[in-house]
């Protein structure tokens, strides 16, 4: 496969994930991939906004949201979301709006891509993951941060694709059938899409409780991609910052470019 076809996708729906996605695209470029780096972005952010993304090197791609009933909002409002199963191991911040979550879907109508690796803008990759547009057709990391039971669920912060428009059209009719209900938006649709989906080792999307809840699996020497799922690394009064430390340094030197790490030299948690 030639370089060419493959691309690394984000979504950005607000000035905040903008943020997320600099590190992300600077942390990309940093591993030295001759992929393309795609930021999707919806008309919650203007060009200005995303004049520093293309000035690291990454492509634009409109992508609004999608075509969904009124019914079908109202159901994935962040409101009904969180009220019928509440987020009871993080906060989640008050610039996630939930059913931009869905937008994700539109890399599949990239058909100009033999491979997308989506990577979420709140996440940061440290090795090179190139080995991922090898990987078939719905291939993601278990959402593992806390016990043996999250084997049960992928996440979908990292995951590989082959854009296809018939994909997309099918995916469209499942997502927003009479009476569908998504209760964690795209990763529960996706998991169900794709129920046999192929399993990537955690270390292509480390979820950053397992820091503090399973610091036995954290081993930077393996690690290639650290991902801030719940509170983000820049968010004001984060009520972990204290505990997650090491890594809101880590992605903070991402962010500004300015004393990245030799990530070897890092220390592991203490067991
Ligand atoms: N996203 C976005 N705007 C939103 C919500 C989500 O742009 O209001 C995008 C962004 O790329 C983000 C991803 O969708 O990283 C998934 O949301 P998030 O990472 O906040 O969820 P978590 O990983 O905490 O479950
Ligand atoms: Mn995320």
């Amino acid at each position: 496969m030639k370089p060419e076809k493959h691309a690394y996708a984000t979504l950005v729906t607000n000035p905040d994930y903008v943020l997320g996605a600099t590190a992300l695209v600077r942390s990309l470029k940093l591993t030295g991939t001759a992929a393309d780096i795609v930021v999707m972005h919806t008309g919650g952010v203007d060009a200005a906004m995303l004049a520093p993304l293309t000035a690291l090197g990454a492509k634009l791609h409109r992508a609004d949201l999608l075509p969904t009933s009124d019914a079908f909002n109202e159901r994935h409002s962040r409101a009904r979301i969180h009220a019928e199963k509440p987020f009871t191991k993080g906060r989640k911040p008050d610039f996630h709006t939930p059913l931009d979550n869905f937008a994700k879907l539109r890399l599949w109508e990239m058909e100009e891509y033999e491979r997308i690796v989506f990577i979420d803008a709140d996440a940061i990759v440290i090795r090179n993951t190139d080995r991922l547009f090898a990987y078939p057709e719905f291939s993601a990391a278990p959402n593992v941060y806390e016990s043996l039971a999250d084997f049960h669920r992928m996440n979908s912060g990292v995951f590989v694709a082959k854009p296809s428009l018939a994909t997309f059209d099918a995916m469209l009719a499942r997502l927003d059938a009479p009476g569908a209900h998504w209760p964690r938006t795209d990763q529960s649709f996706l998991q169900d899409f794709f129920p046999d989906w192929h399993g990537l080792p955690v270390f292509d999307n480390m979820l950053q409780y397992v820091w503090f809840a399973l610091p036995a699996l954290w081993d930077w020497k393996s690690l290639r991609v650290i991902h801030f799922q719940y509170e983000k690394p820049w968010e004001a009064d984060h009520p972990k910052a204290e505990r997650l430390r090491p890594l809101i340094d880590l992605w903070r030197a991402y962010l500004t470019g300015e004393n990245i790490p030799d990530i070897d030299t890092l220390a592991n948690p203490s067991r």
